[in-house]
């Protein structure tokens, strides 16, 4: 089962150059039944960002926001706040509107 990384290489993109990223800029700092969260360094503007991955019945989506944490704090966050992916995707939404 490679399709997750498979569909990463094409959903996951910078939030701030839209350059895509490659397999190693990333970090995967959790992974819930069919939500997983990965922490991107942009190798072409250093921007970090969290892209959001989540697979249900109506396909695979992609989401990307700019962080300034790094993976080490995110994953401590996302512990021991015990943020959710769905709290991410709100916190997303909030921020697009
Ligand atoms: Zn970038």
């Amino acid at each position: 089962m490679n399709d997750k990384t498979n569909n990463l290489e094409v959903l996951a993109r910078c939030s701030f150059c839209k350059a895509k990223l490659n397999r190693h800029d990333l970090t995967l700092v959790l992974e819930k039944r069919q939500q997983t969260v990965f922490h991107a360094t942009c190798s072409q503007c250093q921007t970090a960002s969290l892209i959001l991955i989540s697979g249900g019945d109506k396909g695979l989506l992609g989401v990307g926001m700019i962080t300034d944490l790094d993976k080490e704090e995110v994953k401590k966050k996302l512990v021991t706040e015990a943020i959710t992916a769905d709290e991410i995707i709100n916190v997303y939404a909030a921020l697009k509107n």
